[in-house]
């Protein structure tokens, strides 16, 4: 199954699965924000240069397939000190969500979809790199819609 569009983009459900399809899910429309991190913790959890996290109301998220396969790591040395609760499929290790326990993200019920688990093509860009001061040296020319702001939450 491949990622879904249609033209109303506010209703548009997307799939996701992690590497082995143990675990599949479906998020409903666009994502709130989408923020490269280039933090260490976001760096050893992916084994890439960073990654890529599309944030979503919870309600807009729901597992569909193999919620018992999940795994969840209590990440407790963020870099902003807010404890970070991170989802995985305990069979393959593709990291699928994050639960962020900052007051902010716990107001409005925000949780991360990681982008690389979505089926296909999205059509979004990162809104905000966070750490960039982190970033490896090699990485250039991500997208933005605009600079990374200090005052923005950092995950
Ligand atoms: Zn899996
Ligand atoms: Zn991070």
């Amino acid at each position: 199954m491949s990622s879904g569009s249609s033209s109303n983009a506010s209703k548009t459900v997307w799939t996701g699965s992690c590497l082995c399809k143990a675990v599949k899910y479906t998020v409903t429309g666009d994502p709130l924000t989408f923020r490269v991190c280039h933090c260490e913790n976001c760096r050893k959890a992916t084994g890439s240069a960073f990654m890529s996290n599309l944030f979503y109301n919870a309600d807009n998220i729901r597992v569909v397939q193999g919620e018992d396969k999940l795994k969840y790591y209590a990440d407790p040395e963020t870099w902003n000190g807010a404890p970070i609760t991170r989802v995985f499929c305990s069979e393959c290790g593709s990291n699928l969500f994050l639960h962020p326990s900052s007051k902010e993200a716990v107001a409005t019920n925000t949780r991360v979809v990681t982008m690389g688990t979505i089926d296909g093509e999205v059509p979004w860009v990162p809104k905000t790199e966070l750490w960039p001061e982190l970033r490896r040296k090699w990485v250039h020319g991500i997208e933005t819609r605009k600079k990374s702001r200090k005052s923005e939450a950092k995950l």
